[in-house]
């Protein structure tokens, strides 16, 4: 049985992502942002253990929050993360924003981290970088962390920023070879 290391649990939260959440932090992080906001998240040993259906329990009582995985960062675990995510698309409408240190570009050049992306809906991408922070942005802590909307990237083969119009798109584009997505 899959189990994932979990940090802590946080419901009806506003502020990491749109609307009312539940939010789940999970351990472990690699990435050594300076000035992280919970260097204690980065050992993946302290957080305890829950299985993909416990958590899934815990996010269906909730029945009109939507999802969120952050930590540490999810990609640690990102085989029991898919896990989850795909039960919460199977059974429940809810939406799920997740949280990493990784670039969204980073993520689509690993077959092992992609596998996520197809239940994610939006993923705010990026390290931490203290000389950026600005406590004006919305749901990030740095400028240089992006709001992607995941299905519309993928779709679109370039990043499409979340809730913005589409004159305000990035250009950047990728190659198909770098969209391909494999799930295990
Ligand atoms: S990615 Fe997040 S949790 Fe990890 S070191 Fe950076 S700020 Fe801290």
């Amino acid at each position: 049985m899959t189990k994932l290391s979990i940090l802590d649990i946080v419901h009806d939260t506003t502020v990491d992502g749109s609307g009312f959440r539940t939010s789940i932090y999970a351990a472990g992080c690699i990435h050594e942002c300076p000035g992280c906001h919970n260097p204690h998240s980065w050992n993946i040993a302290h957080g305890t253990s829950h299985s993909v259906d416990e958590l899934l329990m815990i996010i269906k009582e909730d029945e009109f929050s939507n999802v969120t995985f952050t930590g540490g960062d999810p990609f640690m675990q990102v085989d029991g993360f898919t896990k989850l995510a795909r039960k919460i698309k199977e059974e429940t409408s809810k939406s799920i924003w997740c949280y990493t240190g990784f670039s969204f570009e980073q993520i689509l050049g690993s077959s092992k981290l992609s596998q996520i992306l197809p239940f994610i809906d939006v993923l705010v991408d990026g390290k931490y970088i203290d000389s950026l922070r600005n406590t004006d942005l919305q749901f990030r802590g740095s400028s240089n962390q992006r709001i992607v909307d995941v299905q519309k990237s993928l779709s679109g083969n370039k990043v499409v920023l979340w809730g913005e119009d589409i004159s305000f798109i990035q250009q950047s584009q990728f190659s198909n070879q770098q969209l391909q997505v494999s799930i295990c």
